[in-house]
């Protein structure tokens, strides 16, 4: 039996069924549930339920939201979609790309017991539990001049989340910016720490077009996310993209990579400075099942490598870390 925690309560992994890697419900800044000209509750949970509604007719079972504390997940929201949603919902611990001043002073193992508090009590006063640990390493990770540098702070912060993986059994998902091939100095920090590479998604992946750096990933025995699919894209970028997958399913890695949109429900970034959230997109969460599983499937792509790509990929995230954890 391996078990996840969902926001209502834990299940099997061999029941998420068709997943979406990475996306957001509820997403802005942190605190931004105080600031009531910018955010509100009962928009954002209407938002969540409709997208939801949507994206569940279309046969997604089980929806990874990968938004930290910083990045204004609302556990709140969460609470009230516990009962009501008709998919599945993991949300996460862990911290976004500018990892906030707080934790400059806190070591690794401090600051894996603050992911960990998530994990097994809950996210701040409530019981739901996280089931994923984000990390994010963008631009900032170049910034390297001492210990109050991004790039010494990120690298801090992603051995607390191993070492929290390791002790708490879930796994890690990455944002990464690929043209930097950041999912490689991550890779080596979580070898280093004695993680099963298995259990870590490197996301946003599909932003680069480069085989070797994401054939080394696979390689490496890590799971790609090829999870930014937003439905703004350009017809000819979504066919690139598509095709990139197609690509590493020949090359027999389709049960290693995972897919997903990046798009949120209700997003106060980007957003208008009166507030209220980005135009509202009911379908964000309707490209990958609607238009690029399509494309595989009519570029040659069997139900098998379907379910890899949709189920069989983030379950063995789920079951790698969980094996972690409990041998
Ligand atoms: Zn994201």
């Amino acid at each position: 039996m391996t078990t996840v925690n969902t926001i209502a309560g834990p299940m099997e992994v061999s029941d998420l069924g068709r997943t979406l890697s990475h996306e957001h419900l509820v997403s802005g800044m942190g605190g931004m549930d105080k600031i009531t000209q910018l955010y509100d509750e009962e928009e954002a949970v209407r938002r969540c339920l409709d997208a939801l509604e949507t994206v569940s007719t279309a046969g997604i079972q089980t929806i990874i939201d990968c938004t930290p504390l910083d990045l204004g997940r609302q556990a709140r929201v969460f609470e009230r979609l516990a009962d009501s949603s008709s998919v599945n919902i993991i949300a996460a611990t862990g911290v976004y790309r500018w990892v906030p001043l707080t934790y400059y002073s806190w070591n690794e193992d401090a600051i894996a017991e603050y992911f960990l508090k998530d994990i097994e009590e809950g996210l701040e006063s409530t019981s739901i539990k996280a089931g994923v640990i984000k990390l994010a390493w963008d631009y900032e990770y170049l910034l390297d001049d001492g210990v109050r540098s991004p790039k010494f702070q990120l690298e801090k912060v992603a051995r607390g989340a191993a070492r929290a993986s390791k002790s708490s059994g879930v796994p890690i998902t990455c944002h990464t910016r690929a043209l930097d091939k950041l999912g490689m100095p991550l890779l080596d920090i979580f070898d280093d720490e004695g993680l099963d590479l298995r259990s870590i998604t490197i996301g946003h992946s599909n932003d680069s077009g480069d085989m070797e750096y994401l054939t080394t990933i696979l390689r490496r025995g890590a799971t790609l996310g090829m999870d930014r699919f937003q439905s703004t894209l350009p017809e000819d970028e979504k066919e690139r993209r598509s095709r990139l997958v197609s690509d590493l399913i020949k090359l027999g890695f389709a049960d290693r990579i995972c897919l997903g949109h990046d798009s949120a429900a209700y997003s106060l970034n980007l957003g208008p400075p009166e507030g209220g959230g980005r135009i509202e997109d009911r379908t964000c969460w309707l490209p990958v099942p609607d238009w690029e599983i399509k494309w595989l499937v009519e570029n040659g792509a069997s139900s098998e490598e379907i379910d890899d790509l949709m189920i069989n990929s983030i379950a063995g995230t789920f079951a790698a870390a969980y094996k972690m954890a409990n041998k």
